[in-house]
């Protein structure tokens, strides 16, 4: 031992002293005790400490910064050894006693030195010292499980493991914990119970109440606290705790308690109730404003907003200009609802009138292949005589019969030409099906419109609003203004001709011609693409002449003459059949 003290008495050491303030550190020696036992104790030995270190850090898992720092200076051979109170100072978790330990075996760390326990580093010491980390992380583990079996245990037995609610103390009688009713403030919290059961105090109310009688939250040093208690913690903590009829919650489970209850089952059932009806109110008053975001207000331009009014929802401008004054009123959303499904129904698109769009487009569909493969099919001939000419070109190059100038300027010319009839053929692929699918699937859609518009899904109808109208339609004076954008604009026929069953032949009506004709004549790009794509695929006239000559001539008597013209022509050929019950 003294041989041993000598040799390493020039050799320089750390004192580590820690001691947590978690319950497996209880049984230590407080930090200044570790700190003079160890001082002494260096004495004795002859040990020179190079610096005493001090944490307050539980070792139960690794990241303690004053150990890590210890560790990596030791690494760097600031010092050489480690003097402490117990191994279980140094670990309680098997990563840092591994350090240790590895630092032991790479020679590292020379010596430790624990006034509790005796080390060397032989093979049989370093044994010893595996054995006491791994019992100092026994200790840990066993008694984190123990604690949680003891809560249980007690859970089990019907005493609540923990702080007693409001209404209840925890005591010491016998020396055994148990939780009493407070006798002053138990009336109190029965007293609150029996009012929310009323059905006619909010739960801020009994906030109040409790705060009346003293019962508020906790009051700090700093002199904080002793408010009302918030609404939520009331709802958790009191209205729906069954502890006050016997019963407690313990890590989300319900146990029989041995404490006396303040209120029967009976009322506690009857609190829940009104906690339900309430929680469903707020819910309920959240949703459901389906037409907001739709309407601008027609007098100031401010979008319109909704507000529930003793269960009805009304719309009305938020009047934020600061320039007008706006004067509009409230509108109730069932005539808002009503004057949009009107507007809706405007342009919907009749069934009959449908299938025969829808028909026509099939044998578009058909014609445009067949024309396609007309079309390709000349351009791939031609494309093979470029080729076949090329061929004699270069001929007649080789023969000597061209010179090579005359050769190359005639061949560049035909390759711009092949490359011309090569992309005619691309491009013509390309566009002659690409209006199809959009056409049918607006013309379905068109159909639905009706549906929509006589349901009663108030989303659905807003949905739709806002791709036929945009986000131009107003409110004003309780009336819903609404212009129906591009192709839609070409359905907007009079609602009475649109339900009534068709006669002998498919008619259109003369608002349908007027506003499908200003569709097809607006200068605005794309209502006047679909226009004219409309009339040409379905009338077979061409808008884009009678357009370009509008613009030249007078506007009126043109679309007149050139319009009449070719709706009587094409009507009488469109026989349609008539329906069953007509
Ligand atoms: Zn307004």
């Amino acid at each position: 031992m003294e041989q041993t003290a000598s040799s390493i008495g020039s050799q320089k050491f750390f004192l580590y002293a820690r001691k947590s303030t978690d319950v497996e550190d209880k049984q230590a020696r407080s930090i200044p005790d570790q700190i003079i036992e160890l001082r002494e104790f260096a004495k004795r030995e002859n040990i020179e400490i190079l610096e005493e270190l001090i944490e307050k850090q539980s070792a139960k898992i690794p990241g303690r910064p004053v150990f890590n720092s210890m560790i990596e200076r030791i690494e760097k051979d600031e010092a050489c050894g480690i003097l402490a109170w117990h191994p279980d100072r140094l670990a309680r978790n098997s990563i840092d006693g591994g350090k240790i330990i590895y630092l032991v075996d790479t020679g590292k760390i020379k010596l430790l030195k624990f006034p509790q326990f005796w080390f060397d580093p032989t093979p049989q010491g370093k044994f010893m010292l595996t054995i006491a980390f791994g019992q100092s992380k026994y200790y840990v583990d066993s008694l984190s499980e123990n604690t949680k079996r003891g809560l249980r245990q007690k859970a089990l037995r019907g005493e609540f493991p923990s702080w007693a609610p409001v209404g209840y103390l925890n005591v010491i009688r016998d020396r055994r914990k148990t939780i009493m009713v407070d006798k002053k403030r138990a009336p109190i919290v029965k007293n609150a119970l029996e009012m929310f059961a009323t059905g006619d105090y909010r739960i801020m109310d009994i906030g109040s109440f409790l705060a009346k009688h003293g019962i508020t939250t906790r009051k700090t040093k700093k002199g904080q606290g002793g408010k009302p208690i918030p609404s939520d913690q009331i709802t958790y903590q009191i209205l729906t705790n069954p502890f006050y009829y016997g019963h407690f919650r313990f890590k989300g489970e319900v146990y029989e308690g041995i404490h006396s209850p303040i209120i029967t089952k009976k009322l506690w059932d009857m609190v829940q109730k009104v906690v339900k009806r309430r929680s469903k109110v707020i819910t309920k008053e959240r949703i459901h404003k389906p037409f907001m975001g739709l309407f601008r207000c027609g007098e100031c331009g401010y979008m319109i907003t909704a507000e529930m009014k003793k269960g009805f929802t009304y719309y009305r401008c938020t009047k934020k200009s600061k320039v007008i004054k706006c004067m509009q009123l409230f509108t109730r959303e069932e005539d808002v609802d009503k004057q949009l499904s009107d507007e809706l129904l405007t342009v919907s698109l009749r069934q009959d009138w449908a299938d025969q769009m829808l028909q026509k487009l099939e044998g578009e569909e058909k014609d445009v292949a067949q024309s396609c493969q007309v079309f390709v099919q000349t351009k791939k001939d031609e494309i093979k005589l470029i080729n076949a000419k090329l061929q004699r070109l270069l001929d007649s190059y080789l023969d000597e019969v061209i010179d090579r100038d005359a050769y190359l300027t005639k061949k560049s010319e035909l390759l711009s030409l092949k490359k011309t009839l090569e992309e005619q053929i691309i491009n013509f692929e390309q566009t002659q099906n690409a209006w199809l699918e959009p056409m049918k699937n607006w013309i379905m859609e068109a159909t639905n419109v009706a549906n929509i518009a006589r349901g009663n899904n108030l989303d659905e109808k807003k949905v739709l609003a806002l791709k036929i109208f945009g986000s131009n339609s107003t409110l004003r004076d309780r009336k819903v203004y609404c212009v129906a954008l591009n192709q839609w604009s070409a359905l907007r026929a009079d609602p009475p001709t649109r339900d009534s069953v068709p006669r002998e032949r498919l008619e259109l009506s003369r608002p349908f011609r007027t506003t499908a004709l200003k569709a097809a004549l607006s200068t605005d790009s794309s209502t006047w693409a679909f226009g004219n794509l409309f009339y040409h695929r379905f009338w077979g006239v061409d808008i884009s002449l009678i357009w370009v000559e509008n613009s030249i001539c007078n506007l009126e008597n043109r679309t007149r003459a050139g319009l009449r013209d070719f709706f009587d022509g094409e009507t009488q050929e469109k026989e349609i059949p008539c329906q069953a019950e007509h």
